[in-house]
């Protein structure tokens, strides 16, 4: 049959063998190591076919995807009756795997522990905190078997001992030597170091807490700010300086949920200002009809120049 000339097939002879030659390489390497799948027709690669030794080319003409994709919808549809299958076999053929497993570990016993290891490794922090927990909770328990497991090893652990205190004074006597102490210099340098570290330390760890905690105090004098705003949406200026000043019996400051952090304890009961008040209390003062909200720092000066105000 007559075809239109290729391209490559008006140039000179060796080249276009060549090419020739190379494309029909090209095509046999597909044939060997692609197979097209008979359920989704697509060309793969020989490794995603399973093996199957009947046929010709060693490989299922079904592609691993397609035949996982059949099985599971096979599994999927007839659950019930392949789980009642396998529990009848099961029962009819009952096997001791236990000899099976020691063997596995026997033979893999390098693997395995290295495996072990390498888990142990990554998850240490959780295990402790797991044993921890479990110590916690099981205290008398724990004890109780310790006790027991001394007593049952004794013998071993006085052998332990003895030959551990043996090792010691007799082993590395220069490494002994060196691990001597320090000299009163260098105890008194260390000592001389720690005790600026603290000082310093200690100077930068309180004016931080302060910091933190008249920061809180600001906070709870924003949230009054706002209960009060709040309130006189529907209340009138002497209905809303009564849930503060004492007058109703639940409080506003009390239902507020603040805390005051200079003493851990919930603030109940209006603040006072100044010398005469807490440290970390917040207080309300009412001046014509504005409500100003204010805080007390750690040196009971107020934690807002300007206080917060609310106004109907
Ligand atoms: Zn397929």
């Amino acid at each position: 049959m007559d075809r239109y000339k290729r391209p490559y097939e008006f140039i000179d002879i060796p080249l276009k063998k060549k090419i020739e030659k190379e494309l029909e390489d090209r095509e046999s390497k597909i044939h060997k190591y692609y197979k097209i799948c008979f359920r989704c027709g697509q060309l793969k690669m020989l490794y995603e076919f399973s093996r199957e030794k009947r046929n010709t080319d060693g490989r299922l003409g079904v592609c691993k995807t397609c035949k996982s994709r059949e099985s599971l919808k096979y599994y999927y549809e007839n659950r019930e009756a392949i789980l009642v299958r396998v529990k009848k076999y099961q029962k009819d053929n009952p096997r001791d795997r236990s000899s099976y497993f020691e063997n596995y570990r026997k033979l893999n016993k390098k693997r395995l522990e290295k495996i072990a290891k390498a888990w142990y490794k990554e998850n240490k922090k959780a295990i402790k905190k797991r044993n921890l927990k479990y110590y916690e909770d099981n205290k008398e328990h724990c004890q109780a078997i310790r006790k027991l497991w001394i007593k049952n090893h004794k013998e071993e652990i006085k052998k332990y001992n003895r030959e551990y205190n043996l090792k010691m004074r007799g082993g590395d006597k220069m490494l002994r030597k060196s691990k001597k102490g320090f000299t009163l210099i260098e105890l008194m340098v260390v000592v001389a170091i720690i005790g600026v570290l603290a000082l310093l330390g200690l100077r930068l760890y309180t004016g931080q807490q302060d910091k933190a905690k008249n920061a809180i105090v600001k906070a709870n004098a924003g949230t009054i700010q706002t209960l009060i705003q709040a309130e006189l949406a529907d209340a009138t200026v002497a209905e809303v300086e009564d849930m503060y000043d004492g007058t109703d019996s639940l409080t506003l400051l009390a239902n507020s949920g603040i805390r005051n952090p200079y003493t851990g304890n919930a603030q109940t009961a209006n603040g006072t200002a100044g010398t005469s008040g807490n440290a970390g209390d917040v207080y309300v003062t009412l001046s014509g009809d504005v409500f100003s909200v204010n805080g007390n720092d750690a040196d009971k000066s107020d934690v807002y120049d300007t206080p917060l105000t609310a106004k109907k």
